[in-house]
């Protein structure tokens, strides 16, 4: 979906064009950030069809002439996701490849749902990374002669982020219980989005503060989690695009401009 001149702003604006000519489709655009692209044998296109300007779904694969990935270098988050920066340029698709229930960015709006509940769950599991390895850590390092859980303020530390991981983890067994019973709406998963990926920085930031300056190392694992909840805070949505999808469906207006 995302595009180097357009992110957030996916349902209005996308650059990528998909022209039809007889049984065939021409796209041609760019996409960045496309998760593990770079070695996929198949990508998810979504490009504006230029005759009705609605948005239309692509499977593309990634040998055919026309599509080349770039990796995304530099990243300090989420290295472990090879993510790229594609180029199409007259790529040609079939009209069989193309998904046939997909016709507008309304029904391109049902994978975002799935995707963000998704992401909730990756908070709070990076939340729980970062708890469990800040516990031992606590359990083990002594200052002042002590195992430092064993002072009071740690362990406010400690008690804060259990806090938060609790109540992540009831939201999202909630929002799988609503998927399951096929009652999950846009707003329950960007709910679920927002919170816990909210909840999640204020977490791992408690267990970096509880390392000290080993927070900052990646031999401590808590390290990585700091990085990591950066590009899962940020990505299927950012905290204020979920916002405004939670605030249209509690106070009836649209603040999306
Ligand atoms: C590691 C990683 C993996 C990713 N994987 C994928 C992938 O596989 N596929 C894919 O399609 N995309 C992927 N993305 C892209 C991701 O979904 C976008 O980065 C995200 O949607 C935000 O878009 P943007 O970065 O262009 O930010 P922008 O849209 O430029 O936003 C910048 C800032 O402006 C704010 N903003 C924008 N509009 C408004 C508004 N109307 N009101 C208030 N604030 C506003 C945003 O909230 C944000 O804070 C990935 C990103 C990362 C970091």
């Amino acid at each position: 979906m995302t595009e180097p001149l357009v992110g957030s702003g996916a349902s209005r604006g996308l650059g990528t064009t998909a022209r039809r000519e007889g049984d065939t489709w021409i796209l041609n655009g760019q996409k960045k950030w496309i998760g593990n692209s770079t070695f996929g044998d198949l990508t998810i296109i979504w490009a504006r069809d230029v005759a009705d300007n609605q948005v239309k779904g692509f499977i593309v694969e990634n040998k055919t002439p026309g599509f080349k990935v770039e990796k995304i270098q530099h990243k300090m988050a989420l290295r472990v996701v090879q993510n790229g920066l594609i180029t199409l340029e007259d790529c040609k698709v079939p009209e069989e490849n193309r998904l046939q229930n997909d016709s507008t960015f309304r029904d391109t709006a049902r994978v975002l749902r799935m995707t963000r509940g998704f992401v909730a769950w990756e908070a709070v599991g990076c939340q729980m990374g970062a708890y469990e390895n800040a516990l031992l850590y606590a359990q083990q390092r002594e200052q002042f002669g002590k195992p430092i859980a064993s002072f009071q303020l740690v362990q406010d530390l400690l008690v804060k982020m259990v806090g938060n991981i609790t109540a992540c983890q009831c939201m999202v067994m909630r929002l799988s219980q609503l998927q399951d019973q096929g009652r999950l709406a846009d707003e329950h998963a960007s709910l679920a989005k927002a919170f816990c990926t909210v909840k999640m920085r204020e977490t791992v930031g408690f267990a970096r503060e509880l390392l000290g300056a080993n927070g900052i190392l990646l031999d401590y694992n808590v390290g990585r989690f700091v990085a990591d909840s950066e590009a899962i805070y940020s990505y299927e949505g950012t905290r204020e695009m979920n916002t405004l999808i939670v605030g249209r469906a509690v106070s009836g207006f649209s603040a999306f401009i």
